[in-house]
């Protein structure tokens, strides 16, 4: 049985030789139980010298397969690649910086032979800020409301796939990608373990508050239309009011005749109605703007480099 080892390298030149160490570690451990591994290591446009790295590992071990994308295409775009070229009965998809620890692949694998699917490992929060976890709780919180998969705080892309969850994960093949999603939306057996995060020892985490915000939206937008019906409703709700209080207004003035006086009133209504209308043309506009995306059809990846004969045609 092959086992593929899917890792998405983004400016990781400080760590991927202690990663492919540590593999390598695990690779001896599984050898006795009759699984070999095949490394897909796939450089997101780094802007070190990652792809020098690559380069160099493949030539002294012959199961390390690279791609590398033209520029920066993120994350999710790697891991397509990196499953879309993996060949393995099995995939395991990991972080390149060590903070999904190798020794857990052993345990996923023993959970795979029983028969699972999915083995999908689960951070716990230890170690986190304070500020992130309880984010984090309240997010998960709001999108498992929105969203019609199960998603799960703590749960990410660490996780052991069979050969046909792969193969499902492929057949998505939207541009707007959110595996997290992907994986629970495709379904099979699956089955979840707790792992605490090591902390990150070499490079920087490629997340800023700005990008975490925006993986967040797509997590929300992703999966179904529900934000735009909840604008709906909340449009017909304030139609409601708005129409109650004219009502209140005109009949006021009816009744005692008009008083100049209510400017702050005015002023007040406006401005809240202008922001809620906005909000709705902003969720609109993320659906329309996705449309767009999906409507283009580019490609998700560009490749500029690989050692993989089966994706040489990539490169131009
Ligand atoms: N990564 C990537 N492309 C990007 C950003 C990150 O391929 O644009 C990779 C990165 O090399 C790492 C993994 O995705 O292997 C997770 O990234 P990071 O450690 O920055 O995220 P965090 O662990 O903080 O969630
Ligand atoms: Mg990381």
């Amino acid at each position: 049985m092959l086992i593929s080892i899917v890792a998405p390298c983004y400016n990781e030149e400080d760590v991927l030789e202690r990663f492919h160490e540590e593999m390598s570690k695990v690779a001896e451990e599984l050898l006795p139980l009759g699984h070999d591994l095949e490394f897909v290591y796939v450089d997101d446009g780094s802007r070190d010298r990652t792809l020098t790295v690559l380069e160099g590992l493949a030539e002294f071990d012959a199961r390390v397969r690279y791609l590398s994308f033209s520029r920066n295409f993120g994350k999710e775009a790697a891991l397509l690649a990196g499953l879309r070229y993996a060949s393995g009965d099995n995939v395991v998809v990991m972080d390149a910086d060590l903070q999904h620890p190798p020794e857990l692949i052993r345990r996923m694998v023993e959970l795979r032979a029983q028969g699972y699917d999915q083995v999908i490992a689960r951070r716990t929060r230890t170690g986190d800020r304070m500020t992130r976890a309880l984010t984090a709780r309240l997010y998960y919180r709001l999108v498992n409301r929105l969203v019609d998969v199960e998603l799960v705080d703590g749960v990410g892309d660490f996780r052991l796939l069979s050969r046909r969850v792969v193969d499902a994960v492929l057949g998505l093949t939207e541009y707007n990608r959110f595996s997290k999603g992907l994986f629970a939306w495709v379904g099979f057996p699956g089955t979840t373990f707790e792992y605490a995060n090591a902390v990150r020892t070499h490079g920087r985490s490629s997340w800023s508050l700005r990008s975490l915000l925006n993986y967040g939206l797509d997590g929300l937008l992703s999966f179904n239309n529900r934000p735009l019906r909840a604008a709906l409703h909340l449009g017909m709700g304030l139609l409601l009011c708005a129409g109650l209080y004219t009502a209140w207004i005109v009949g006021a003035a009816l009744v005692n005749g008009v008083e100049t006086p209510g400017y702050v009133t005015i002023i007040t209504v406006v401005t809240a109605l202008a922001g809620v209308q906005m909000v709705m043309l902003g969720v609109i506009g993320e659906y329309t703007g996705r449309i767009y995306y999906e409507v283009k059809g580019r490609p998700h990846f560009l490749v500029k480099a690989t050692n993989m004969e089966r994706a040489k045609d990539l490169v131009p």
